[in-house]
């Protein structure tokens, strides 16, 4: 038999249908996969025995005629959604061994339509960061490994490289200011952002909640359709929740690309950028144009404000959002003299270094004499921003960027300097604060044969454009390199 875990979710989903095999089968060799795996430290809680009554159910359900939008299929979550019984961590300490009693809206909607859940996959800690490097349970490796070990970027660390080393045919992620989509970049695997409120954020770990939006990754941009096809919709949990039907993206997939004006903006050509990602950038153009598009140079003329403007307004939520981890209410706890320093000791104890200096950065600029300086200055560049990709509108209809301006570095190399990493997020943070839909392809590898993505933006809602787009690309890229498996 051939190896199941080679499949795209796609044709996994086909070969159920076809009865070719069955989930228990499907699902037996992931978690073969996933065992073999250990070493990538993808995983922060495996659920496998679930996961094998999980498959046994639902191959009896397709006997009886029911089959959901992911039925059988053995997918991963990353550990920042909540799961009833299954303890969730968002990788801090702080959460000590919380399991939640109920289920988010996002995984609810994956588990009705049939998925199998292979375990919660890890993460930057409260995900925030960009290589996987803040985690309370170690680094993720990303399979795409030379001589040394490389991150698999972050914050979806865990989610990009179980896909890329092909342990599970799909995964959850979230996306903040760039966390589905460059670790898709820097893995070789497909990931969307899809536009803020088509997910919903109920009983999602909270990190800056006017940025944070759920969403795949996948192995193709096919995958990542279906994916998003069962987890979008409307909730009425969540009030950011948008009340829109969601499309068959899958047949976006398909949609010609011929006479759509594609958006080059010249503000995301910067100094520093390795020349081979301005190549391959180039290189996508091309094939837009060959595929029918029409290119136009456009201007975002204030993209250079984004990083700043993001290091400001994600912090400041997320100080608000975590002031709930204060030994009271969830996990971990240590006691002190009084009330004060019972908060100020679990909350040293628990949160990791890069969580603190958010926290303290985030409390910094909201307190008095500094809001009007530092938030509400950056709260006027969001809006700045905003009207950057209105006016763009007027003559595209998708931006096509690189997704992040390096290749995977080495695990270290940059977790001491966190400027270094926050440009990490150079390309993806504008659509996080215009709320727009982006998604990452897998493109092209670097002269050490490490994986770039490039990445199409589209309008609101409109990420019927965005797929086609994105498939146009990947039709052209032909990117089928896969990583060598060096970790069994
Ligand atoms: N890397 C960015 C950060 O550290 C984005 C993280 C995310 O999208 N969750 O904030």
């Amino acid at each position: 038999m051939t190896d199941l875990t080679n499949l795209t979710l796609s044709a996994a989903l086909d070969g159920m249908a076809a009865g070719d095999f069955s989930s228990e089968e499907l699902t037996k060799a992931h978690i073969d996969a996933c065992m073999d795996a250990a070493d990538l430290n993808a995983f922060i809680t495996t659920t496998f025995e679930h996961a094998m009554d999980g498959a046994k159910a639902s191959d009896a359900r397709r006997k009886s005629g029911t089959v959901g939008k992911l039925e059988g299929a053995p997918l991963g979550v990353k550990d920042l959604f909540c799961t009833e019984g299954v303890k969730t961590t968002a990788a801090s300490k702080i959460l000590g061994e919380f399991t939640p009693t109920y289920e988010s809206s996002v995984t609810a909607n994956m588990k009705a339509d049939g998925m199998v859940m292979l375990g919660k996959l890890n993460l930057d800690e409260f995900a925030m960061g960009s290589a996987n490097e803040t985690s309370a349970f170690g680094p993720v490796i990303n399979p795409w490994r030379k001589d040394e070990d490389l991150v698999p970027g972050g914050s979806s660390g865990g989610s990009a490289a179980a896909v890329a080393a092909g342990i599970c045919l799909g995964a959850t992620a979230t996306d903040t200011g760039g966390s589905i989509r460059q670790p898709a970049s820097f893995t070789g695997t497909v990931g969307i952002k899809p536009t803020y409120g088509r997910c919903s954020r109920w009983g999602t770990v909270a990190f800056a909640s006017s940025l944070d939006q759920a969403g795949p990754i996948a192995k193709t941009v096919k995958d990542s359709a279906i994916l998003l096809g069962s987890m979008a919709g409307y909730d009425p949990k969540d009030s950011t929740s948008i009340d829109a039907p969601v499309p068959d993206w899958t047949k976006s997939c398909e949609r010609s690309v011929k006479g759509l004006r594609i958006g080059i903006p010249k503000e995301y050509s910067i100094d520093g950028m390795p020349p081979e990602i301005q190549t391959l950038w180039d290189e996508g153009i091309a094939w837009m144009k060959d595929a029918g598009a029409e290119i136009v140079p456009i201007t975002l003329p204030h993209t250079k404000y984004a990083l700043p403007a993001y290091y400001i307004v994600a912090p400041a939520e997320a100080s608000s959002n975590l002031a709930r981890y204060d030994g009271m209410r969830y996990g971990t706890r240590v006691d002190g003299a009084d009330l004060n320093d019972t908060y100020e000791k679990t909350r040293a104890a628990g949160f990791g270094a890069e969580v603190q200096r958010r926290i303290m950065i985030g409390t910094y600029v909201l307190s008095a004499g500094y809001y009007d300086a530092y938030y509400l200055q950056a709260q006027k560049v969001r809006t700045r921003i905003v009207q950057d990709f209105e006016n763009a509108w007027e003559s595209c209809d998708a931006i096509l960027t690189p997704t992040a301006p390096s290749a995977p570095f080495a695990v270290g190399r940059k977790v001491t300097d966190p400027v270094q990493m926050y440009l990490n997020d150079i390309f993806t943070v504008t659509t996080n604060l215009a709320g727009l839909p982006g998604i990452s392809v897998p493109a092209g590898l670097d002269k050490d044969g490490l994986p770039l993505g490039l990445q199409i933006i589209g309008k609101a809602m409109d990420e019927d454009t965005v797929f086609a787009a994105a498939s146009a690309l990947e039709k052209a890229a032909g990117f089928t390199a896969r990583p060598e498996k060096w970790w069994t």
